[in-house]
């Protein structure tokens, strides 16, 4: 039996996951892991290739090619490098999540990261967040929030986000992808997001930090 703790934060996008499990992590000095990243890392890969993402015998044949390293700078922060390159800017960019959305579905994709999500925790205490983390990649974890939000309050920080980089953006059209996503990632055959049966179910529209 590992001694490492395991926390699984689950939940759509924008419903304040990552700044949840970044802040608890470093209160509890576990390692944070965005798992959301390295999905993104291969939906950028794919994006940059020019292949559809719709087309699941292509993305499945680049994967081979993939070469995806999860390394923390001195910054503490958590950095995504695909084949030497780091990416941790790029594979923010709003195409690329809708990139992500689509090749996750893909269980060959899931395959090929479960193991790398896995050995984190076995190697670390871990606060990783995502959608299945609870329900699949780390189904033992010792604690499992499921945290969500109204589409809109989602909307409304991933905006407040974006507009803060610089990135000029659409209130209404945030809102839309968020819900295309959230309806691709709930309804998806493999590893959908589901609240697991033993996870917190948090609902932070009117909290703060
Ligand atoms: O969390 P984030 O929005 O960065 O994730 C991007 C996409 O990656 C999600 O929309 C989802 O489709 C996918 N993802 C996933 N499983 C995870 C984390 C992310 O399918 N554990």
């Amino acid at each position: 039996m590992s001694e490492n703790i395991r926390v699984a934060i689950d939940g759509p996008s924008g419903a304040g996951k990552s700044t949840l499990a970044r802040s608890v992590a470093a209160r509890l000095n576990f390692l944070y892991v965005d798992t959301g990243a390295i999905y993104r890392t291969i939906g950028y890969a794919v994006w940059r290739k020019g292949i559809d993402p719709r087309d699941r015998s292509a993305v499945v044949a680049v994967l081979p090619d993939l070469e995806i390293c999860l390394t923390y700078g001195t910054d503490g922060l958590q950095h995504m490098e695909l084949n030497g390159m780091d990416v941790t800017a790029e594979i923010r960019l709003p195409e690329v999540s809708r990139y992500a959305s689509l090749v996750s579905a893909y269980p060959e994709v899931r395959a090929y990261l479960l193991e790398m999500q896995r050995q984190l925790a076995r190697e670390n205490s871990v606060v990783m967040d995502g959608r299945d983390i609870g329900t699949c990649v780390l189904p033992e974890a010792d604690v499992k929030v499921y945290l969500t939000a109204s589409s809109l309050v989602r909307a409304r920080r991933r905006y407040r986000e974006l507009t803060e980089k610089g990135i000029t953006c659409d209130l209404k059209e945030i809102e839309q992808d968020i819900l295309d996503r959230d309806h691709r990632d709930m309804h998806r055959e493999h590893s959908p997001l589901v609240q697991a049966e033993d996870a917190v179910y948090l609902d932070s529209s009117d909290m703060t930090l």
